[in-house]
């Protein structure tokens, strides 16, 4: 992850470095700011913006290395960014912003207008793009694809040849893009990029170093004109697969036992290799197999010295859906790979009130698909079928995306033509058991009063049992306009098993503005002002409470007695 820091010549905005997960630097002089440069990928330099223009100028060298830079006057008005704009400058002005209620000052033209920037495109490498040819994109002129290879272009390229502002005359002649994995297709447009398309398929000896297969995959592709940068993975067989992990990481490497590798048809099968390792071909099969239905080889077999090395290419770059939950609200819950799977995702689909609140990561070149409350079979179908048709989708979950959310409606609808990832994120009942101690401290049980899709009669049931079997249970969903008795009677059900004493949370918008945790308990509990962003949570017997705090605990004996806080 990117290493951060808010830097400020008097005093740092209270609580902005700890909500960024930053190192804070205080009292700085000009000098140290120059000093952190070096040191750190991100930076927030809190001093007027021709102050931290000063501080930082002797120290740019080359806009891809050096680190990203926002200015945020004393006053905490503007986060103005004043380097590495497309290197996490806009995305971290937004950030600050959306905390401090600043105002983020963005000027680069991509983002200003609203025009897709090539170089940020989520899902495309782009190695060639002049700086005039951006410029005449910001200025409305159409996109338009070559597509010399002829694969079947995701569904998000189309969307980038329509993406004039609505009701905006395109300006200018189209700006061509070429997409193709062929190094030689570049100099046919105004600018080039590669899709994930190709496989390359692996076979080596057991002796085979990792210089054996850097030189040899280097030249096979050199002599085939392919780019590099269009490999998606990399197949093996089996046996290989912890030989060439390290050479190729961070790309997959997926490996195939013998078996079914001998099952591809592939033009040059060896009776050598079959001997050696089971299969007449590695190289060209696991390309060939890793690469999908409708694959072709890009490049037949090539022998080096220990090293086979053969590509195949995919019909339409490999589509992938991560269902990712940013937790209940500020996005400081959430984890490092929920906010990476936002900001590679081509498509963010969700409920639109979930959306609102990444909206600070999103850049223009991405597209938002709300939906609203209720529409989850919709959001899974949409989100299913724009991964299947090779797009990078992100479906967006608050709390965890298991925890009665979307993972399980997309785990119906998987298949083999995407990759899907499911992202943990932290839960209504973990936020809320951590705002007040640890009521989750031992066993506990996740019940959904929602009777909607289970039957009250089946709710209750498992009310029962978990009162029965003493656990800690949170109440999801717990009360809603339409459904106002449920909660009543399932904190009766626990109630007449628990003592009158015992420990009750009402945990509403945690992490969320106006959050609130009452303490009560289960006979004194009212239940008036709980809604469906309230998380209740029912001690079991146990739970203790100690001032403020509530907790179950494990069973350790206190040494002493400690006294209540
Ligand atoms: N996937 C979500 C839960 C979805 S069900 C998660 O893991 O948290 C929706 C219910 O979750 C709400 O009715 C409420 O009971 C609870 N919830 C979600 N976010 C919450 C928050 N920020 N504060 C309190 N309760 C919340």
């Amino acid at each position: 992850m990117a290493k951060g820091v808010v830097v400020a010549l008097a005093d740092p905005p209270a609580g902005l470095a700890r909500h960024l997960a930053f190192d804070e630097v205080g009292g700085a002089t000009a000098r140290q700011i120059g000093e952190l440069f070096r040191g750190y990928q991100l930076l927030v330099v809190v001093a007027a913006v021709p102050v931290a223009v000063r501080a930082i100028a002797p120290h740019l060298s080359n806009k891809h290395t050096d680190p990203a830079v926002v200015a945020l006057d004393e006053l905490g008005r503007f986060a103005t960014v004043i380097a590495g704009a497309h290197h996490g400058g806009n995305e971290l002005s937004r950030r600050v912003s959306a905390f401090l209620g600043s105002s983020p000052v963005i000027t680069t033209g991509s983002d200003s207008r609203g025009r897709p920037a090539l170089d940020q495109l989520p899902g495309l490498t782009v190695s060639n793009c002049p700086p005039n040819v951006q410029t005449r994109i910001n200025q409305g002129a159409p996109i338009r694809i070559a597509n010399p290879t002829g694969i079947e272009l995701p569904p998000f390229l189309a969307d980038l040849e329509n993406a004039a502002e609505p009701g905006e005359q395109s300006k200018g002649p189209p700006v061509v893009l070429v997409v193709s994995d062929r190094t030689s297709d570049s100099g046919e447009g105004d600018a080039s990029g590669f899709l994930k398309t190709l496989v390359a398929g692996v076979g080596c000896s057991s002796d085979a170093n990792s210089e054996d297969i850097n030189s040899a995959v280097a030249t096979a592709f050199a002599s085939a004109g392919l780019h590099r940068a269009a490999v998606a993975k990399v197949a093996t067989i089996t046996s290989r697969i912890g030989l060439l992990s390290p050479a190729f990481a961070p790309l997959p490497v997926i490996g195939y036992p013998p078996g079914s590798l001998s099952e591809v048809a592939t033009p040059n099968p060896s009776a050598a290799v079959k001997a050696a390792v089971g299969t007449p071909s590695v190289a060209e099969a696991a390309a060939l197999l890793a690469a999908g239905a409708g694959a072709e080889l890009a490049l037949p077999k090539q022998v080096f010295p220990r090293v086979t090395v053969a590509v195949a290419r995919m019909p339409r770059p490999r589509g992938r859906l991560n269902v990712a939950g940013i937790g209940p609200g500020s996005l400081d819950l959430a984890t490092p790979r929920a906010l990476a799977s936002i900001r590679e995702a081509q498509y963010l689909v969700g409920y639109s009130g979930y959306l609102d609140l990444i909206t600070t990561l999103v850049r223009p070149s991405q597209r938002l698909l709300p939906f609203p409350l209720g529409a989850e079979i919709d959001r899974a179908e949409k989100a299913v079928a724009l991964a299947a048709a090779g797009s990078t989708v992100t479906l967006v979950t608050s709390g965890d995306p298991g925890v009665y959310a979307m993972a399980q409606l997309v785990s119906e609808r998987a298949s083999d033509s995407f990759d899907l990832e499911v992202i943990p994120g932290v839960t209504a009942a973990n936020a809320a058991s951590a705002a007040s101690g640890a009521i989750l401290g031992h066993d506990h049980a996740y019940i959904s009063l929602s009777d909607l899709l289970t039957p009250w009669e089946t709710i209750k049931s498992r009310l029962v049992a978990a009162a029965q079997a003493d656990f800690v249970v949170a109440l999801y969903n717990p009360r809603s306009e339409g459904r106002r008795w449920q909660l009543d009677e399932a904190l009766a059900i626990l109630g007449e098993r628990r003592d009158p004493n015992t420990p009750v949370l009402l945990a509403r918008r945690l992490s969320r503005p106006g959050q609130s945790v009452e303490v009560t308990t289960i006979s004194q509990v009212n239940t008036s002002k709980v809604d469906m962003e309230t998380v209740v949570i029912v001690g079991s017997s146990t739970t203790t409470r100690r001032g403020e705090l509530v907790y179950t605990p494990r069973g350790y004996r206190l040494a002493t007695q400690i006294p209540a806080p």
